[in-house]
C-alpha cells in the first residue's frame, strides 16, 4: 500500500495514493474547514494538530468504561503501541502532553529523507507504532532491514493521525474509502468527522445506530458521481497480535444502478421490500440488523469472495411462499434483480420464452402449487432444471400446446455450466413468479393484508437512500 504522490501542492498537505494517508489528508482538510487537502495551510494543520492532541489527551487519561474512554478504544485499534495508547502511558494530562505534541513537530531539516508518502523532505522517522498496518503481516509495507523507521513529513504525520476522524470507526476497527470521485471522498470524510466529534464527546453509546460505511459510501456516490465510479472500502484493525484488513469493492456501474432504481417506482418497491426483509430482530424485538444498511452492503463484494449476493437474497424472498408479498411486490423484486444483473453485472438476459413455458406448465397442473414447489426445488440446479424443462415441454406438447413453446435450443444456455448461468436461472425464477402472479395463479399462502399494502405504497414513494440515516449529525457538533 505504499504510494508516492506527486509533489504539486504548495501547502504542507498532499492526498497521496496511499488509502490511509489519503483518507487522513481529507479528514485534516475537513477539520480545517477547507474543501481540498491542497488548500490546507500550515496554520490550518497547526490548528488541526492542537485539536487532535487535546482529543488524544482526553481519551488517554479518561477513566476506563466512561464515554470519553471510547475514543481511546478507537486510537488503540489504529495505533496499539503508541504513546497515546500503551498501557504504561502517564495518566496525568500534563505529563503526557509533551510526548503527544512531539509527534506533530514541524520538520526542522531533511535528515530523515524523503517522506514515505509524499516525498517531501522529512526530519522524523516513524516506526510502526504510529502508522497503522505498517510492518504487519497483512500488508506489504514492510521495513527494509537496518532501517529504523519510515521518514514521514509534518503534513503526513498529521494526516496519519487525522485518519480516525475521516474513517468510519468502531471500537475495534476503522474503514476508509478510496474511489475515483473526489467529491465522494470529501463527503465520506465530512460525515465521519461529524460522527467522530460525537464519539469524542459522548462515546459510542451517545451515537444513534446511524449509517454504516457502505451506506455512507452509496449516499456519497449518489450525490457526487452519477456516472461510472468504482469504490473500495478498507476495513482494518491494527492489532498487536492479529492485525487484519478486509477489502470490499463496488463495481463501477453501481452509481448508475442506484440512479435507475431511485427513478422508478417498481424498482424502488423492490429495493424497499428487500431492505425490509433483511431487517433482523432479537428476542426482545430490538433491531439487530437494519435492513437499509444490510441492503447497501449487498452492493459491496469482498475481495476474498465471501460476500452475500443481492440476486440470491432476492431469490430467497421470491421463493418463500409462506411470506405474503404485497401486490406488485413480486414484480418489483424481479425487476430489481434484472436491473442489477444488467447494470452491475453487465449481463444481458431474455428468459421470457422459457419463463412462459414453465409458467404455463405450472398453471395447467391439477395442483399449480405442487408444480410450483417442484420447480422451486429444481430452479437453481442446471441438471434438475434441465430435467424439469424436458418434462414440462413434453407434457405441454401432449396437451397440444406446441406452437408457442420455447424449444430445447432456447433453454440450453440456462442448463449448461457456463459463466452467469446460475444468475440466469435466478432471473428465470423471478420472471416465472411474476408471470404466475399476473395470471392469477395462487402460489403463496395468502395475499398481504391491507395495512401491509398501504405500508408498502408509502415506502415506495420514498427515495432508496435517506439522509435521515445520518442522525449522528443532530445534537452538538
Ligand atoms: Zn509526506
Amino acid at each position: 500500500m505504499t504510494a508516492t504522490g506527486p509533489l504539486t501542492a504548495t501547502g504542507p498537505l498532499t492526498a497521496t495514493g496511499h488509502p490511509l494517508q489519503r483518507a487522513g489528508a481529507w479528514a485534516a482538510a475537513v477539520m480545517a474547514g477547507r474543501s481540498h487537502p491542497d488548500d490546507v495551510t500550515t496554520a490550518d494543520v497547526e490548528r488541526v494538530a492542537q485539536v487532535m492532541v487535546q482529543d488524544v489527551l482526553t481519551a488517554a487519561t479518561a477513566v476506563k468504561d466512561t464515554d470519553r474512554y471510547d475514543w481511546w478504544k478507537v486510537l488503540n485499534a489504529l495505533y496499539p503501541n503508541s504513546k497515546a495508547t500503551r498501557s504504561s502511558r502517564p495518566r496525568d494530562r500534563a505529563l503526557l502532553q509533551a510526548e503527544i505534541e512531539a509527534l506533530f513537530v514541524p520538520d526542522t531539516d531533511q535528515t530523515a529523507g524523503p517522506c514515505a508518502f509524499c516525498s517531501r523532505p522529512a526530519s522524523v522517522l516513524w516506526a510502526k507504532s504510529n502508522l497503522p498496518l505498517f510492518d504487519s503481516s497483512s500488508v506489504v509495507n514492510m521495513l527494509p532491514l537496518q532501517m529504523r523507521g519510515w521518514p514521514v513529513c509534518y503534513g503526513c504525520r498529521i494526516a496519519m493521525w487525522a485518519l480516525p476522524y475521516g474513517a468510519w470507526v468502531s471500537a475495534g476497527s476503522a474503514t476508509v474509502l478510496s474511489c475515483e470521485s473526489e467529491a465522494a471522498i470529501a463527503q465520506f470524510a465530512r460525515r465521519n468527522v461529524q460522527r467522530a466529534r460525537r464519539i469524542t464527546q459522548a462515546g459510542f453509546t451517545g451515537l444513534p445506530a446511524g449509517a454504516r460505511p457502505e451506506y455512507v459510501t452509496l449516499v456519497a456516490l449518489r450525490d457526487a458521481a452519477p456516472g461510472l465510479c468504482a469504490t473500495t472500502l478498507w476495513t482494518f484493525k491494527n492489532d498487536n497480535q492479529e492485525p487484519w484488513l478486509r477489502v470490499t469493492q463496488t463495481r463501477r456501474a453501481v452509481p448508475v444502478f442506484l440512479a435507475r432504481v431511485d427513478a422508478n417506482a417498481a424498482l424502488r418497491r423492490g429495493w424497499h421490500l428487500l431492505a425490509r426483509a433483511l431487517t433482523r430482530y432479537d428476542k426482545a424485538g430490538k433491531v439487530t440488523a437494519h435492513g437499509v444498511q444490510e441492503a447497501a452492503r449487498l452492493l459491496f463484494e469482498a475481495e476474498d469472495g465471501r460476500s452475500q449476493s443481492l440476486l440470491l437474497r432476492v431469490h430467497e424472498l421470491l421463493k418463500d411462499t409462506d411470506r405474503p408479498l404485497p401486490a406488485g411486490g413480486r414484480e418489483g423484486l424481479a425487476r430489481l434483480a434484472l436491473a442489477y444483473a444488467e447494470e452491475v453485472l453487465g449481463m444481458t438476459s431474455d428468459v421470457t420464452a422459457v419463463a412462459t413455458l414453465i409458467a404455463q406448465w405450472i398453471a395447467r397442473g391439477t395442483s399449480p402449487r405442487g408444480r410450483f414447489a417442484e420447480y422451486r426445488s429444481a430452479a437453481l440446479s442446471d441438471y434438475k432444471l434441465g430435467m424439469l424443462l424436458m418434462q414440462a415441454y413434453s407434457r405441454l406438447l401432449l396437451d397440444g400446446q406446441a406452437p408457442a413453446l420455447a424449444g430445447p435450443e432456447q433453454w440450453q444456455a440456462l442448463i449448461q455450466r457456463r459463466p452467469r448461468a446460475w444468475e440466469q436461472r435466478m432471473l428465470l425464477f423471478a420472471q416465472v413468479s411474476v408471470l404466475l402472479q399476473q395470471q392469477g395463479v395462487a402460489i403463496s399462502e395468502q395475499p398481504a393484508n391491507e395495512e401491509e399494502q398501504r405500508r408498502l405504497e408509502a415506502l415506495e414513494n420514498q427515495p432508496i437512500l435517506d439522509d435521515a440515516e445520518f442522525d449522528y449529525e443532530m445534537g452538538p457538533a
